[in-house]
């Protein structure tokens, strides 16, 4: 007996693989996209509170309603996107579970699933269980960053384009798609009749007076869009998985009907703390992400200063370096070597594509780390 052949492509995930060679290798771990302090200490404190006071069952199949009232209100508060908790919200375990519902749950065999290249690695596993098929687009470079190529993206819709999934910022390039790029995926969509699945769980973490605007409030996309998000990255806890999906009741339902067979429910005590968080520590979230900006800066910085080709990170928590300068043109080659060589981890770009080649040699380093971290880093990175 062996793995059905549809997952057999996929092997161990490149984040699992990378951390383990870092423990081996006793590294800096820039590989696998994790902050190594806390969020906000009254989080933590209702999520202590909440598992000694009983809140140890299962949830309900929608998640709390406090959750679910909190997370409405967040996006009236911060897009003027209107939700009704009692039916267009669902609480998931994390973004991954989110994306897997939507996609298991709108996606027929055999239909299209569009995503840009390169892809947050869960998307093509989760494309391929549903039976579907994907479709990649690439970004393109611009000046120091990357863009999408609108033409490309416009042929890529056709018949058999059943959802589009669209991540913005962008993991790993840290691009921010710009107004133009969402409103002519709006147009597709709404031409095409083809639903979009948005993944925004960086959505507070932007840089330089950047602002996130979600695909759902362009006009026409509210009620084709199922929005996920996830308290993972806005309130350091990616060990907690608490995502969400907001949308219109039809497309609810249907990641429901693939959802509630995934996992029923999940992280029942994390749930009222992840509400409190919502409702009250925002202000934490904007420090945070100030933080972080002075972080990009800092790895930025090392990575220029060790010899990399550094692009420019818009957003997220990565900041994606070229070794080529350095005489490297193999990305996960080294890679698999630098936890070992010089004690630094980081991913291969190429994990996260289908066309390999303009992304062989490129290196994505998080940044969402102690200072004392990145400066560690920064040392061993100019043994390279
Ligand atoms: N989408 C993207 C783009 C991510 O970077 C991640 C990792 N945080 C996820 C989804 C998964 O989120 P979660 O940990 O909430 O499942
Ligand atoms: N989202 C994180 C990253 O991109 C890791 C998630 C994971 O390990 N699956 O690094």
């Amino acid at each position: 007996m062996h793995t059905v052949s549809r997952l057999q492509p996929f092997g161990t995930t490149i984040f699992a693989e990378m951390s383990a060679l870092a423990v081996t290798h006793d590294a800096v771990n820039l590989g696998q996209g994790f902050p190594d302090t806390d969020g906000p200490a009254s989080m933590l404190t209702a999520a202590q509170e909440a598992i000694a006071h009983g809140h140890n069952q299962y949830p309900p199949g929608l998640g709390i309603p406090e959750l679910r009232a909190a997370v409405a209100r967040h996006q009236q508060d911060h897009y003027g996107l209107d939700y009704d908790p009692d039916t267009e919200i669902l609480i998931t375990v994390g973004a991954t579970e989110a994306i897997a519902g939507a996609i298991v749950g709108l996606v027929e065999p055999g239909r299209e699933v569009i995503m840009v290249e390169p892809y947050y690695d869960s998307y093509a596993a989760t494309v391929a269980m549903a039976g579907g098929v994907r479709r990649t687009v690439p970004l393109i470079p611009d000046d120091d960053g990357f863009r999408l190529d609108r033409t490309t993206m416009a042929a890529a819709f056709g018949p058999s384009t059943s959802v589009i999934l669209v991540n913005t910022p962008h993991n790993p390039t840290g691009t921010v798609l710009s107004d133009d790029d969402l409103a002519e995926i709006a147009r597709l969509c709404i031409e095409y009749d083809v639903v979009a699945v948005t993944d925004e769980v960086y959505e507070h973490l932007l840089f330089d007076g950047r602002k996130h605007r979600p695909l759902a409030t362009y006009p026409g996309m509210r009620d084709r869009t199922l929005r996920i998000s996830s308290a993972a990255k806005t309130f350091n806890c990616t060990g907690w998985k608490v995502g969400w999906i907001s949308g219109p009741p039809e497309l609810v339902a249907a990641a429901r009907a693939a959802k509630q067979f995934m996992s029923y429910v999940g992280s029942g005590p994390f749930q009222p703390a992840v509400a409190h968080a919502l409702n009250t520590e925002m202000a934490w979230v904007r420090e945070s992400s100030a933080a972080l900006q002075a972080k990009r800066d800092l790895l930025s910085a090392a990575l220029a200063d060790a010899g990399f080709g550094v692009h420019r990170s818009e957003a997220t928590y990565f900041v994606c370096a070229d070794p080529r300068p350095l005489g490297y043109d193999d990305g996960e080659k080294l890679c698999r070597m630098l936890p070992e060589r010089i004690g630094v981890a980081a991913v291969p770009v190429s994990a996260f594509v289908d066309d390999r080649e303009p992304w062989r040699h490129m290196l994505r380093f998080a940044f969402a780390k102690r200072d004392d971290v990145i400066a560690e880093a920064a040392q061993r990175l100019r043994r390279l």
